[in-house]
């Protein structure tokens, strides 16, 4: 599978500015914020879309988004509360093919999202 800017930032090819770490997960700072607090999560084992999260294990499932919860704590966006989402192909806006969960926080969010 062809690299993509999430692996070269998993290789450390591409800095990133980094707020949680473990064996499994990788989460840093978006380097376009669309709020006050950005994070992509990402697992260290490539998926590519939320599409393919029905054919991983539920125990890696369940580590990854384990850690999405941690780092938004970490981030202290446990008492206002915050958005998690996974954009997902073509009408969902993907335009990094690995999976990644956005943590947006720090203001109001809105709904319907755009
Ligand atoms: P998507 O549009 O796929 O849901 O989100 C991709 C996200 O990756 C965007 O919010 C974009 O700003 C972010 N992004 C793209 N390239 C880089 C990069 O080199 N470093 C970091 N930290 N974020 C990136």
């Amino acid at each position: 599978m062809k690299d993509c800017i999430f692996d070269k930032i998993l290789a450390k090819e591409i800095p990133a500015n980094v707020v949680y770490e473990d064996e499994h997960v990788l989460a840093f700072h978006d380097i376009n914020p669309q709020a006050p607090i950005h994070v992509l999560v990402i697992p260290k084992k490539k998926i590519v879309s939320f599409v393919d999260v029905a054919g991983q294990d539920a125990h890696t499932m369940g580590h990854y988004f384990q850690a999405i919860s941690k780092t938004a704590s970490k981030l202290g966006l446990d008492e206002d509360g915050y958005r998690v989402c996974f954009n997902t192909g073509s009408h969902g806006q993907q335009t990094v093919p690995y999976i990644h969960a956005h943590i947006l926080g720090g203001r109001q969010m809105r709904w319907p999202p755009g």
